[in-house]
């Protein structure tokens, strides 16, 4: 599928750079043989029901409670419509500084995709143990890492089957398109 990828689509492999090649080869084959989603489907039949900023809010704060007592406090945490693949971005956590009183106080804030809505929720949980690590550690190192694995520690796996999840939505998006594409050709043709 990768090859004679049409122009102006972006490849979907792009959510997997840095794995190795023969990982990317395995992905790439089923994509090809579009088995991905059912493996998926089978492997992650868990959705969620955290619908809102508010429930997200409250699915954050409890793992962060469990595991990041000591981090800064979060002040917002909720579903972003923006955040889409097209910048790569599927979480962000920000910390804006104000003062206040003559005193310096960051607001953390944690911002997740929306499309996370409707992913399993092992993804989700991904996402969000991600975004609360960056509360202790800003850069992806081994120290972020082994917070990331403490909180989840299927958090490799996971954060590689939702690239997974991600290139296939992707490549079923960009699939759809084509029908669509192909079926006004038609309906313009028999117009003639
Ligand atoms: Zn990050």
């Amino acid at each position: 599928m990768t090859e004679g990828w049409r122009p102006g689509v972006k490849d979907p492999m792009r959510f997997l750079g840095g794995y190795p090649p023969h990982v990317l080869d395995q992905v790439r084959a089923a994509l090809v043989a579009g088995t991905l989603g059912d493996h998926l489907a089978r492997r992650y039949p868990e959705r969620h029901t955290i619908q809102t900023d508010r429930a997200l809010y409250e699915y954050t704060a409890e793992i962060k409670q469990e595991y990041l007592r000591s981090a800064p406090p979060l002040h917002k945490v909720g579903y972003d419509a923006r955040l889409d693949t097209a910048q790569h971005a599927l979480g962000l956590h920000t910390a804006i500084s104000r003062v206040q009183g003559g005193k310096l106080k960051a607001k953390k804030e944690i911002r997740v995709a929306s499309l996370f809505k409707d992913a399993p929720a092992d993804f989700l949980r991904m996402i969000v143990v991600h975004e609360l690590a960056h509360l202790k550690e800003s850069d992806h190192d081994k120290a972020f890492y082994r917070l990331c694995e403490y909180m989840e520690p299927r958090y490799h796996q996971l954060e590689f089957d939702t690239r997974v999840y991600l290139a296939w939505r992707d490549a079923e998006k960009a699939a759809a398109s084509t029908t669509a594409a192909t079926a006004s050709t038609t309906s313009n043709q028999s117009q003639l």
